[in-house]
Protein backbone atom coordinates (compact mmCIF):
# COMPACT_ATOMS: atom_id res chain seq x y z
CA UNK A 1 0.00 0.00 0.00
CA UNK A 2 1.77 3.59 -0.77
CA UNK A 3 1.50 6.09 2.16
CA UNK A 4 -1.10 8.22 0.27
CA UNK A 5 -4.04 7.13 -1.79
CA UNK A 6 -6.81 9.83 -2.92
CA UNK A 7 -9.09 10.54 0.19
CA UNK A 8 -12.50 9.40 0.38
CA UNK A 9 -14.89 11.04 -2.44
CA UNK A 10 -12.35 11.92 -4.92
CA UNK A 11 -10.71 9.38 -7.76
CA UNK A 12 -8.02 9.91 -10.18
CA UNK A 13 -9.84 10.48 -13.66
CA UNK A 14 -7.08 8.53 -16.09
CA UNK A 15 -6.78 8.19 -19.43
CA UNK A 16 -8.46 7.01 -21.37
CA UNK A 17 -11.37 7.42 -19.29
CA UNK A 18 -9.84 11.29 -19.09
CA UNK A 19 -10.38 11.55 -22.72
CA UNK A 20 -13.93 10.79 -22.84
CA UNK A 21 -14.24 13.25 -19.77
CA UNK A 22 -12.73 15.92 -22.47
CA UNK A 23 -14.74 14.93 -25.43
CA UNK A 24 -17.82 15.52 -22.80
CA UNK A 25 -17.00 18.64 -22.09
CA UNK A 26 -15.61 19.64 -25.70
CA UNK A 27 -19.58 18.80 -26.82
CA UNK A 28 -21.30 20.62 -24.38
CA UNK A 29 -18.82 23.54 -24.92
CA UNK A 30 -19.83 23.19 -29.07
CA UNK A 31 -23.36 23.27 -27.92
CA UNK A 32 -23.65 26.36 -25.62
CA UNK A 33 -21.58 28.14 -28.12
CA UNK A 34 -23.81 27.56 -30.48
CA UNK A 35 -26.40 29.25 -28.43
CA UNK A 36 -24.45 32.22 -27.17
CA UNK A 37 -23.31 31.20 -24.13
CA UNK A 38 -19.90 32.58 -23.60
CA UNK A 39 -17.65 30.92 -20.79
CA UNK A 40 -16.83 32.06 -18.14
CA UNK A 41 -14.76 30.90 -15.58
CA UNK A 42 -15.06 31.81 -11.93
CA UNK A 43 -12.25 30.96 -8.91
CA UNK A 44 -12.88 27.74 -7.13
CA UNK A 45 -13.31 29.43 -3.90
CA UNK A 46 -15.12 32.38 -2.64
CA UNK A 47 -16.18 34.27 0.70
CA UNK A 48 -18.27 31.79 2.38
CA UNK A 49 -20.92 34.70 2.31
CA UNK A 50 -21.57 34.07 -1.24
CA UNK A 51 -22.80 30.36 -0.92
CA UNK A 52 -24.51 31.36 2.23
CA UNK A 53 -26.75 33.07 0.13
CA UNK A 54 -27.95 29.70 -1.83
CA UNK A 55 -30.02 29.23 1.95
CA UNK A 56 -28.75 28.00 4.87
CA UNK A 57 -31.79 25.73 4.91
CA UNK A 58 -29.93 23.68 2.52
CA UNK A 59 -27.85 20.63 3.23
CA UNK A 60 -25.38 21.71 0.80
CA UNK A 61 -24.65 24.58 2.48
CA UNK A 62 -25.54 23.80 6.17
CA UNK A 63 -23.87 20.64 6.22
CA UNK A 64 -21.85 19.91 3.50
CA UNK A 65 -19.21 22.87 2.99
CA UNK A 66 -15.70 22.69 2.80
CA UNK A 67 -15.17 26.06 4.67
CA UNK A 68 -12.01 27.38 6.76
CA UNK A 69 -10.48 30.89 7.34
CA UNK A 70 -7.41 31.51 5.32
CA UNK A 71 -4.53 32.96 6.48
CA UNK A 72 -5.39 36.57 6.28
CA UNK A 73 -7.85 35.80 8.32
CA UNK A 74 -10.75 35.53 5.73
CA UNK A 75 -13.77 32.54 6.00
CA UNK A 76 -13.63 30.84 2.83
CA UNK A 77 -15.41 28.04 1.15
CA UNK A 78 -14.31 25.90 -1.51
CA UNK A 79 -17.56 26.17 -4.00
CA UNK A 80 -20.64 23.61 -3.45
CA UNK A 81 -22.10 24.69 -7.11
CA UNK A 82 -21.12 26.96 -9.73
CA UNK A 83 -24.83 29.43 -9.43
CA UNK A 84 -23.60 31.70 -6.64
CA UNK A 85 -20.31 32.39 -7.60
CA UNK A 86 -22.04 33.54 -11.39
CA UNK A 87 -24.36 35.86 -9.74
CA UNK A 88 -21.66 37.29 -7.43
CA UNK A 89 -19.84 37.64 -10.88
CA UNK A 90 -22.75 39.60 -12.66
CA UNK A 91 -23.35 41.60 -9.63
CA UNK A 92 -19.28 42.66 -9.67
CA UNK A 93 -19.16 43.36 -13.67
CA UNK A 94 -22.53 44.43 -14.33
CA UNK A 95 -22.29 43.07 -17.84
CA UNK A 96 -24.51 43.98 -20.81
CA UNK A 97 -28.32 41.94 -20.25
CA UNK A 98 -28.71 39.24 -21.35
CA UNK A 99 -25.85 37.75 -19.77
CA UNK A 100 -25.15 33.94 -21.06
CA UNK A 101 -22.38 32.10 -19.64
CA UNK A 102 -21.58 28.50 -19.66
CA UNK A 103 -19.12 26.72 -17.38
CA UNK A 104 -17.45 23.29 -16.62
CA UNK A 105 -15.27 22.48 -13.52
CA UNK A 106 -15.24 21.02 -10.07
CA UNK A 107 -17.48 21.41 -7.10
CA UNK A 108 -16.97 20.01 -3.22
CA UNK A 109 -19.64 18.89 -0.93
CA UNK A 110 -18.81 16.64 1.78
CA UNK A 111 -21.17 14.30 1.39
CA UNK A 112 -21.22 10.41 1.84
CA UNK A 113 -19.17 9.19 -0.78
CA UNK A 114 -20.23 6.25 -2.64
CA UNK A 115 -20.55 5.53 -6.86
CA UNK A 116 -22.26 8.41 -8.15
CA UNK A 117 -21.46 10.78 -5.16
CA UNK A 118 -18.42 12.28 -4.92
CA UNK A 119 -16.73 15.02 -2.85
CA UNK A 120 -14.69 16.25 -5.15
CA UNK A 121 -17.36 16.15 -8.95
CA UNK A 122 -18.26 17.91 -11.89
CA UNK A 123 -20.37 19.79 -13.63
CA UNK A 124 -21.28 21.79 -17.00
CA UNK A 125 -23.90 24.09 -16.60
CA UNK A 126 -25.36 27.25 -17.84
CA UNK A 127 -26.63 30.41 -16.56
CA UNK A 128 -28.86 33.51 -18.21
CA UNK A 129 -29.46 36.32 -16.39
CA UNK A 130 -31.51 39.62 -17.07
CA UNK A 131 -34.19 37.97 -18.88
CA UNK A 132 -37.38 36.98 -17.69
CA UNK A 133 -38.89 35.47 -20.80
CA UNK A 134 -40.35 31.61 -20.85
CA UNK A 135 -39.15 30.95 -24.40
CA UNK A 136 -35.24 31.28 -22.56
CA UNK A 137 -36.47 28.84 -20.16
CA UNK A 138 -37.04 26.96 -23.64
CA UNK A 139 -34.27 27.40 -24.66
CA UNK A 140 -32.37 26.43 -21.55
CA UNK A 141 -34.13 22.99 -21.16
CA UNK A 142 -33.60 22.43 -24.77
CA UNK A 143 -29.93 22.82 -24.31
CA UNK A 144 -29.59 20.06 -21.69
CA UNK A 145 -31.87 17.98 -23.61
CA UNK A 146 -29.80 18.34 -27.07
CA UNK A 147 -27.09 17.70 -24.93
CA UNK A 148 -27.67 14.50 -23.41
CA UNK A 149 -29.14 13.61 -26.89
CA UNK A 150 -25.59 14.36 -28.37
CA UNK A 151 -24.23 11.89 -26.27
CA UNK A 152 -26.42 9.02 -27.30
CA UNK A 153 -28.20 8.49 -24.32
CA UNK A 154 -32.09 7.42 -24.13
CA UNK A 155 -32.94 6.49 -21.44
CA UNK A 156 -32.99 10.20 -19.74
CA UNK A 157 -36.40 11.73 -18.44
CA UNK A 158 -36.80 15.58 -17.95
CA UNK A 159 -38.70 16.39 -15.39
CA UNK A 160 -40.96 19.37 -14.99
CA UNK A 161 -42.46 21.88 -12.08
CA UNK A 162 -43.53 25.97 -11.76
CA UNK A 163 -42.58 26.72 -8.12
CA UNK A 164 -44.87 29.52 -8.94
CA UNK A 165 -43.97 33.43 -7.70
CA UNK A 166 -41.86 34.03 -4.12
CA UNK A 167 -45.68 34.94 -3.06
CA UNK A 168 -47.71 32.26 -4.21
CA UNK A 169 -44.64 29.64 -3.01
CA UNK A 170 -44.42 31.57 0.42
CA UNK A 171 -48.54 30.80 0.65
CA UNK A 172 -47.97 27.52 -0.67
CA UNK A 173 -45.14 27.13 2.11
CA UNK A 174 -47.73 27.69 5.04
CA UNK A 175 -50.19 25.54 3.21
CA UNK A 176 -47.55 22.38 3.03
CA UNK A 177 -46.50 23.40 6.75
CA UNK A 178 -49.87 23.39 8.35
CA UNK A 179 -50.72 20.01 6.55
CA UNK A 180 -47.47 18.57 7.86
CA UNK A 181 -47.92 19.93 11.32
CA UNK A 182 -50.58 18.09 11.61
CA UNK A 183 -49.34 14.86 10.60
CA UNK A 184 -45.84 15.37 12.35
CA UNK A 185 -46.04 12.03 14.27
CA UNK A 186 -46.45 9.67 11.01
CA UNK A 187 -42.96 11.55 9.71
CA UNK A 188 -39.74 10.06 10.12
CA UNK A 189 -37.47 11.77 12.91
CA UNK A 190 -35.28 13.31 9.76
CA UNK A 191 -38.46 14.36 8.02
CA UNK A 192 -39.28 16.33 11.20
CA UNK A 193 -36.59 18.41 10.86
CA UNK A 194 -36.92 18.51 7.18
CA UNK A 195 -40.31 20.35 8.20
CA UNK A 196 -38.76 22.83 10.44
CA UNK A 197 -35.92 23.62 8.16
CA UNK A 198 -38.71 23.88 4.99
CA UNK A 199 -41.83 22.22 4.50
CA UNK A 200 -41.09 21.95 0.66
CA UNK A 201 -38.06 19.80 1.03
CA UNK A 202 -40.36 17.17 2.35
CA UNK A 203 -41.60 16.53 -1.05
CA UNK A 204 -39.06 15.29 -2.52
CA UNK A 205 -38.22 12.72 0.25
CA UNK A 206 -36.73 9.73 -0.44
CA UNK A 207 -38.13 8.05 3.01
CA UNK A 208 -41.05 6.24 2.12
CA UNK A 209 -42.79 7.04 5.60
CA UNK A 210 -42.32 10.21 4.67
CA UNK A 211 -43.89 9.61 0.89
CA UNK A 212 -47.31 8.06 2.72
CA UNK A 213 -47.54 11.66 4.44
CA UNK A 214 -46.60 13.27 1.03
CA UNK A 215 -49.44 11.90 -1.16
CA UNK A 216 -52.10 13.15 0.66
CA UNK A 217 -50.52 16.94 1.13
CA UNK A 218 -51.88 19.99 -0.90
CA UNK A 219 -50.43 20.25 -4.83
CA UNK A 220 -48.97 23.64 -6.17
CA UNK A 221 -51.05 24.19 -8.70
CA UNK A 222 -53.88 25.66 -6.63
CA UNK A 223 -51.27 28.35 -5.73
CA UNK A 224 -49.79 29.71 -8.76
CA UNK A 225 -50.93 33.14 -9.62
CA UNK A 226 -52.33 33.55 -13.41
CA UNK A 227 -48.88 35.27 -14.35
CA UNK A 228 -47.08 31.97 -13.14
CA UNK A 229 -49.35 29.61 -14.76
CA UNK A 230 -48.71 31.34 -18.40
CA UNK A 231 -45.40 31.40 -18.06
CA UNK A 232 -45.22 27.51 -17.13
CA UNK A 233 -47.82 27.30 -20.27
CA UNK A 234 -45.77 28.73 -22.60
CA UNK A 235 -42.72 27.21 -21.62
CA UNK A 236 -44.54 23.69 -22.14
CA UNK A 237 -45.41 24.74 -25.73
CA UNK A 238 -42.29 25.66 -26.50
CA UNK A 239 -40.79 22.80 -25.35
CA UNK A 240 -43.46 20.74 -27.54
CA UNK A 241 -43.06 22.65 -30.44
CA UNK A 242 -39.04 21.89 -30.12
CA UNK A 243 -39.65 17.84 -29.70
CA UNK A 244 -38.53 18.17 -26.58
CA UNK A 245 -40.42 15.72 -24.38
CA UNK A 246 -41.00 16.25 -20.90
CA UNK A 247 -42.75 14.54 -17.84
CA UNK A 248 -45.02 17.05 -14.95
CA UNK A 249 -43.51 16.46 -11.61
CA UNK A 250 -46.02 18.68 -9.13
CA UNK A 251 -43.60 17.83 -6.25
CA UNK A 252 -40.08 18.95 -7.89
CA UNK A 253 -38.82 21.15 -5.75
CA UNK A 254 -35.05 21.04 -6.14
CA UNK A 255 -32.64 21.31 -3.31
CA UNK A 256 -31.88 25.37 -3.46
CA UNK A 257 -34.17 28.13 -1.78
CA UNK A 258 -33.28 30.85 -4.93
CA UNK A 259 -35.51 28.66 -7.28
CA UNK A 260 -39.12 30.33 -8.41
CA UNK A 261 -41.20 29.41 -11.43
CA UNK A 262 -39.68 26.94 -14.00
CA UNK A 263 -37.80 24.09 -12.05
CA UNK A 264 -36.57 21.00 -14.02
CA UNK A 265 -34.35 17.88 -13.14
CA UNK A 266 -33.02 15.19 -15.53
CA UNK A 267 -32.78 11.87 -14.53
CA UNK A 268 -30.80 8.99 -16.12
CA UNK A 269 -33.18 5.62 -15.64
CA UNK A 270 -30.42 3.56 -16.33
CA UNK A 271 -28.72 4.57 -12.88
CA UNK A 272 -29.56 3.76 -9.59
CA UNK A 273 -32.40 5.49 -8.13
CA UNK A 274 -30.51 6.95 -5.37
CA UNK A 275 -28.24 8.31 -7.78
CA UNK A 276 -30.05 9.16 -10.91
CA UNK A 277 -30.50 12.57 -11.14
CA UNK A 278 -28.08 13.96 -14.13
CA UNK A 279 -28.60 17.38 -13.76
CA UNK A 280 -30.98 20.16 -12.36
CA UNK A 281 -31.99 23.40 -12.29
CA UNK A 282 -34.07 26.58 -13.20
CA UNK A 283 -35.61 30.30 -12.75
CA UNK A 284 -34.04 31.92 -9.81
CA UNK A 285 -34.92 35.46 -8.88
CA UNK A 286 -33.65 37.18 -6.05
CA UNK A 287 -30.31 35.93 -5.76
CA UNK A 288 -28.35 38.53 -7.58
CA UNK A 289 -29.97 41.23 -4.71
CA UNK A 290 -29.43 39.04 -2.00
CA UNK A 291 -25.94 39.31 -3.40
CA UNK A 292 -26.02 42.94 -3.54
CA UNK A 293 -26.80 43.78 -7.03
CA UNK A 294 -30.35 44.93 -8.71
CA UNK A 295 -33.00 42.41 -8.95
CA UNK A 296 -32.47 39.89 -11.96
CA UNK A 297 -34.28 37.23 -13.24
CA UNK A 298 -31.86 34.42 -13.73
CA UNK A 299 -32.24 30.61 -15.12
CA UNK A 300 -29.94 27.99 -15.13
CA UNK A 301 -28.94 24.47 -14.92
CA UNK A 302 -25.91 22.39 -14.01
CA UNK A 303 -25.39 18.77 -15.24
CA UNK A 304 -23.34 16.16 -13.13
CA UNK A 305 -20.37 14.96 -15.42
CA UNK A 306 -19.81 11.88 -13.07
CA UNK A 307 -22.78 10.35 -13.20
CA UNK A 308 -23.52 11.54 -16.94
CA UNK A 309 -20.43 9.49 -17.77
CA UNK A 310 -21.90 6.67 -15.45
CA UNK A 311 -24.73 6.55 -17.60
CA UNK A 312 -23.14 6.67 -20.91
CA UNK A 313 -21.27 3.23 -19.61
CA UNK A 314 -24.71 2.03 -18.22
CA UNK A 315 -26.44 2.69 -22.22
CA UNK A 316 -23.09 1.61 -23.73
CA UNK A 317 -23.18 4.93 -25.52
CA UNK A 318 -19.77 7.67 -25.99
CA UNK A 319 -17.55 5.13 -25.14
CA UNK A 320 -14.49 6.09 -23.84
CA UNK A 321 -11.17 6.76 -26.91
CA UNK A 322 -9.48 3.14 -27.48
CA UNK A 323 -6.63 4.96 -27.98
CA UNK A 324 -4.85 8.51 -27.90
CA UNK A 325 -2.75 7.16 -30.57
CA UNK A 326 -2.25 7.16 -34.48
CA UNK A 327 1.38 6.28 -34.98
CA UNK A 328 3.97 4.79 -32.75
CA UNK A 329 7.23 5.08 -34.02
CA UNK A 330 10.27 2.36 -33.80
CA UNK A 331 13.69 2.93 -34.24
CA UNK A 332 16.46 0.58 -33.84
CA UNK A 333 19.29 2.85 -34.90
CA UNK A 334 19.78 4.66 -31.79
CA UNK A 335 16.32 6.72 -31.77
CA UNK A 336 17.28 10.36 -33.38
CA UNK A 337 15.63 9.76 -36.45
CA UNK A 338 12.41 8.63 -34.16
CA UNK A 339 12.91 11.58 -32.99
CA UNK A 340 12.45 14.00 -36.31
CA UNK A 341 9.86 11.56 -37.34
CA UNK A 342 7.84 11.67 -34.58
CA UNK A 343 8.21 15.55 -34.68
CA UNK A 344 7.31 16.02 -38.42
CA UNK A 345 4.14 13.89 -37.78
CA UNK A 346 3.02 15.91 -35.28
CA UNK A 347 3.13 18.87 -37.11
CA UNK A 348 1.39 17.16 -39.37
CA UNK A 349 -1.81 17.10 -36.84
CA UNK A 350 -0.94 13.08 -36.30
CA UNK A 351 -1.20 11.66 -32.75
CA UNK A 352 2.56 10.02 -32.54
CA UNK A 353 4.40 8.90 -30.10
CA UNK A 354 8.16 6.89 -29.98
CA UNK A 355 10.02 4.20 -28.03
CA UNK A 356 12.83 5.31 -26.08
CA UNK A 357 16.20 3.85 -24.66
CA UNK A 358 17.02 1.97 -27.67
CA UNK A 359 15.53 -1.14 -26.80
CA UNK A 360 15.50 -4.29 -29.36
CA UNK A 361 13.22 -4.29 -32.32
CA UNK A 362 11.31 -6.91 -31.01
CA UNK A 363 10.53 -4.96 -27.50
CA UNK A 364 9.25 -1.66 -29.49
CA UNK A 365 7.10 -3.38 -31.50
CA UNK A 366 5.83 -5.01 -28.54
CA UNK A 367 5.01 -1.40 -27.50
CA UNK A 368 3.95 -0.55 -30.54
CA UNK A 369 0.91 -3.14 -30.51
CA UNK A 370 0.37 -2.07 -26.32
CA UNK A 371 0.42 1.79 -27.49
CA UNK A 372 -3.49 1.31 -29.39
CA UNK A 373 -2.07 3.22 -31.95
CA UNK A 374 -3.11 2.04 -36.09
CA UNK A 375 0.00 2.47 -37.37
CA UNK A 376 3.77 1.68 -36.79
CA UNK A 377 6.76 3.64 -38.29
CA UNK A 378 9.94 1.16 -38.32
CA UNK A 379 13.40 2.61 -38.66
CA UNK A 380 15.70 0.41 -38.87
CA UNK A 381 19.49 0.47 -40.57
CA UNK A 382 18.35 -0.81 -44.15
CA UNK A 383 16.11 2.34 -44.13
CA UNK A 384 18.22 4.72 -42.30
CA UNK A 385 20.94 3.93 -45.09
CA UNK A 386 18.25 4.14 -47.93
CA UNK A 387 16.48 7.26 -46.48
CA UNK A 388 12.86 5.37 -46.10
CA UNK A 389 10.76 4.30 -43.76
CA UNK A 390 8.78 1.26 -43.40
CA UNK A 391 4.93 2.16 -42.31
CA UNK A 392 3.24 -1.29 -41.17
CA UNK A 393 -0.46 -1.13 -40.38
CA UNK A 394 -0.80 -2.52 -36.88
CA UNK A 395 -4.61 -3.30 -37.05
CA UNK A 396 -5.49 -3.50 -40.47
CA UNK A 397 -7.21 -6.38 -42.45
CA UNK A 398 -6.85 -7.88 -45.90
CA UNK A 399 -4.99 -5.85 -48.18
CA UNK A 400 -4.86 -2.85 -46.10
CA UNK A 401 -3.04 -4.80 -43.73
CA UNK A 402 0.48 -5.17 -45.69
CA UNK A 403 3.42 -3.05 -44.50
CA UNK A 404 5.22 -0.49 -47.33
CA UNK A 405 8.50 1.15 -47.42
CA UNK A 406 8.11 4.56 -48.28
CA UNK A 407 10.54 7.51 -49.08
CA UNK A 408 10.87 10.18 -46.29
CA UNK A 409 8.70 12.73 -48.43
CA UNK A 410 6.17 10.64 -48.50
CA UNK A 411 5.41 9.40 -45.17
CA UNK A 412 3.07 11.84 -43.92
CA UNK A 413 0.31 10.82 -46.43
CA UNK A 414 1.12 7.42 -46.90
CA UNK A 415 0.04 7.49 -42.73
CA UNK A 416 -2.50 9.75 -43.72
CA UNK A 417 -4.20 7.19 -46.17
CA UNK A 418 -3.90 4.39 -43.85
CA UNK A 419 -5.28 6.10 -41.22
CA UNK A 420 -8.35 7.01 -42.99
CA UNK A 421 -9.14 3.42 -43.83
CA UNK A 422 -10.96 1.40 -41.97
CA UNK A 423 -9.27 -0.88 -39.48
CA UNK A 424 -9.80 -3.24 -36.43
CA UNK A 425 -11.03 -0.26 -33.85
CA UNK A 426 -9.81 -1.65 -29.93
CA UNK A 427 -12.57 -2.94 -28.14
CA UNK A 428 -13.97 0.19 -25.90
CA UNK A 429 -12.58 0.83 -22.91
CA UNK A 430 -14.90 0.89 -19.92
CA UNK A 431 -15.25 3.74 -17.57
CA UNK A 432 -14.28 2.59 -14.01
CA UNK A 433 -15.01 4.33 -10.74
P1 LIG B 1 -27.39 20.11 -7.71
O1 LIG B 1 -26.54 21.34 -7.72
O2 LIG B 1 -27.39 19.41 -6.38
O3 LIG B 1 -28.74 20.29 -8.29
O4 LIG B 1 -26.65 19.08 -8.66
C1 LIG B 1 -26.75 19.10 -10.06
C2 LIG B 1 -26.18 17.81 -10.58
O5 LIG B 1 -24.84 17.66 -10.13
C3 LIG B 1 -26.88 16.58 -10.02
O6 LIG B 1 -28.00 16.27 -10.80
C4 LIG B 1 -25.81 15.53 -10.12
O7 LIG B 1 -25.76 14.99 -11.42
C5 LIG B 1 -24.56 16.31 -9.88
N1 LIG B 1 -24.12 16.13 -8.48
C6 LIG B 1 -24.53 16.80 -7.38
N2 LIG B 1 -23.87 16.38 -6.29
C7 LIG B 1 -23.03 15.41 -6.69
C8 LIG B 1 -22.05 14.57 -6.03
N3 LIG B 1 -21.81 14.66 -4.73
N4 LIG B 1 -21.37 13.67 -6.78
C9 LIG B 1 -21.58 13.58 -8.11
N5 LIG B 1 -22.47 14.34 -8.77
C10 LIG B 1 -23.18 15.24 -8.09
Amino acid sequence: MPAFQTSPGTRDILPPESGQFRRLVDVFATLAERAGFGLIIPPMFEDLGVFQRIGEATDIVSKEMYDFVDKGGRHIALRPEQTAGVVRAFVQHRPVLPWKTWYAGPNFRYESAQKGRYRQFDQVGVEALGVDDPYLDVEVITLAWRFFEALGLRQVTLLLNSLGEPDDRARYREALRVYFEGRAGELTEDGRLTLGRNPLRLLDSKREQDLLVVAGAPQLGAFRSQASTDHFATVQAGLRALGVPFVLAPNLVRGLDYYRRTTFELVADALDAAQNAVGGGGRYDGLAEDLGGPSTPGVGFALGVDRTLLACESEGVFAAPASVLDVFVVDTTGGASALTVAERLRTAGIRTDRAFENRSMKSQMRAADRSGAAVAVIIGTNELAAGQLTVRPLRHTGEDALQRTVADHELVDEVRALLSTSYEPLPARQHHS
